[in-house]
């Protein structure tokens, strides 16, 4: 059972003036008002930090567009033609308060009148592990010439990072890259030779030295190169701000700009950048945010 938030009726005008300026004269206007229910439900049913999310609206007339406004980043809904609902993909950072967010809708109808409505969704709270690593101390206490080269490859990240489109490469759920056990979850909070403390931002999985990783939906290459702390890394762009991220790779093979399908061989897994053991080391970012690799996997699209 879908959890279904509140019916929201919005009055709204066909004038889009008057509704930015409302103290100016009216005469010579014309004015309808109306009334548009956006139903809204949404996967998973308790989304916690770290959770994706798909927003599901059905709307009680025919809309020309749907966009969203969720922790101030655009959502880019879809029509399904089959089910009749517009579909919009959205994450829960690790680090949002608890509590009641507000989703903001924007729809255009037929006619060209605008329709925004809000609507309340509760976001709960994950509890996630704590766990001390030590690893060589470089890695923790790096040197000028490797401070100059992460500076260097942040700005490279930056950029891959900044690129926000409409449209949608990824078809179909989210598959696992390399399929053998967790090592590492998502969100665990690590200490590194008892200094610097971060939250782990992706997942680790169980891969000996080669063993292919595969691509975990359709997308664009825009990253494929070594870095100090991600080793062999390569980043794949699935559209509307969705990005996956596979690190400490041994081998490449893709280069950035290539289009990949789902499943396609990106690399062999290694033990490069900042490793205790090889792995595969897997994130997902959605404009910005880190999400759970493992509930990316397990939400039906
Ligand atoms: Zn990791």
């Amino acid at each position: 059972m879908k959890q279904i938030a509140f019916l929201i009726t919005v009055l709204f005008c066909t004038s889009t003036l008057s509704a930015l300026a409302p103290q100016r004269s009216l005469v010579g206007q014309s004015h309808r008002i109306s009334r548009v229910d956006m139903q809204l439900t949404w996967e998973p049913r308790d989304p916690v930090n770290g959770s994706p999310v798909i927003y599901r609206v059905k709307p009680s007339v025919e809309l020309t567009s749907l966009t969203g406004k969720w922790q101030n980043r655009p959502i880019f809904f879809e029509f399904d033609q089959a089910s009749g609902m517009w579909n919009g993909f959205a994450g829960v950072g690790i680090d949002a308060a608890q509590g009641v967010h507000d989703l903001i809708l924007t729809a255009k109808l037929p006619n060209g009148a605008v329709v925004t409505s809000t609507h309340t969704v509760t976001i709960r709270k994950a509890t996630y592990r704590s766990i001390a690593l030590r690893v060589p101390q470089r890695y923790t206490e790096p040197d000028a010439e490797t401070l100059a080269r992460i500076r260097q490859e942040q700005a490279l990240k930056k950029e891959a990072f900044n690129r926000v489109g409409p449209s949608r490469l990824w078809s179909g759920s989210f598959k696992t890259p390399v399929d053998d056990i967790i090592t590492g979850q998502f969100g665990t909070e690590r200490t590194f030779n008892r200094r610097r403390q971060s939250v782990h931002q992706g997942l680790d999985l169980r891969a000996s030295i080669g063993t292919p990783i595969a691509a975990m939906n359709g997308g664009e290459v825009v990253l494929a190169r070594e870095m100090f702390y991600e080793g062999g890394f390569v980043v794949i762009d699935h559209g509307q701000g969705l990005m996956t991220l596979y690190m400490h790779l041994s081998e490449f093979r893709v280069k950035a700009g290539d289009r990949v399908n789902q499943g396609q061989i990106i690399g062999l897994s290694g033990n490069t950048g900042r490793v205790t053991a090889p792995h595969l080391h897997v994130s997902v970012r959605w404009q910005g945010i880190y999400l759970d690799p493992q509930k990316l996997i397990g939400l039906a699209f």
